[in-house]
């Protein structure tokens, strides 16, 4: 009997959890929360026999979609609970949002193309993730308005220390960004105190898009 298409992606899906398990992903939620997203929804028509393969791919407007198991790594290293208000700059695919919302409480998103978020958006409603609320703008600047949060992840690369954003953090808030200019970045993880304060650690090596100042003039 030959198998369904169906049995195919759960097949490719259950691969990519066991690598991402032997990656470092350990944690119960990301690992559910990865395995609730169906992956091919958020990638383009071309490169859907590649979906559920564990590497970044192009989308429109010359982005691309993380890696799963650096969103699943990222992710794990926000030590998100689902009480929490997450700010994500780079909404892309919204893949990594969607990771987000099964997460946490709410997930507020800013991208700066308007073709993908419109994109992002409809994927996100018909995956019924009502706990998103996204915004066209330049993520550099955060949200003022919604700030602070408890949470802040950047899915593109920043080239200086994102100051910011840290500032619309909560105190003792989690804020993850690659950091640097060049095509490998270093991933950053600060933790904040109940002073304000802020610990750096270095996570280790990533390779992002730029995080660019303004919203994009094209679509
Ligand atoms: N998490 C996304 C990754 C998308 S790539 C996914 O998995 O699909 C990074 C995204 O950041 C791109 O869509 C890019 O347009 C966006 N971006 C870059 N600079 C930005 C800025 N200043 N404000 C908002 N979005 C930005």
């Amino acid at each position: 009997m030959s198998d369904t298409p169906q049995d195919r992606s759960d097949t490719r899906l259950a691969k990519l959890v066991l690598g991402l398990r032997s990656g470092g992903v350990t944690e119960a939620a990301v690992l559910a929360a990865i395995e609730q997203t169906p992956r091919d929804l958020f990638v383009p028509n071309l490169f859907q026999e590649r979906a559920w393969e564990d590497s970044a791919l192009p989308i429109a407007c010359g982005q691309t979609i993380s890696q799963p198991l650096i969103v699943g790594l990222m992710t794990q290293a926000l030590h998100l609970k689902p009480r929490h208000r997450v700010l994500e700059i780079g909404t892309g695919s919204g893949y990594q949002t969607a990771v987000l919302a099964r997460i946490a409480r709410y997930v507020y998103t800013v991208e700066r193309y308007r073709t993908l978020l419109g994109e992002a958006e409809a994927r996100l409603k018909h995956l019924g993730l009502l706990n998103v609320i996204s915004r066209f703008g330049d993520g550099g600047e955060g949200w003022r308005e919604q700030a602070p949060f408890d949470r802040i992840l950047v899915t593109a690369a920043a080239p200086e220390e994102p100051r910011k954003l840290l500032a619309q953090l909560k105190p003792n808030g989690v804020l993850v960004a690659p950091v640097g200019r060049g095509p490998v970045q270093t991933l950053l993880r600060y933790v904040g105190d109940a002073k304000g304060a802020f610990v750096k650690e270095e996570l280790g090596e990533v390779r992002f898009v730029p995080l660019l100042s303004g919203v994009a003039r094209e679509l």
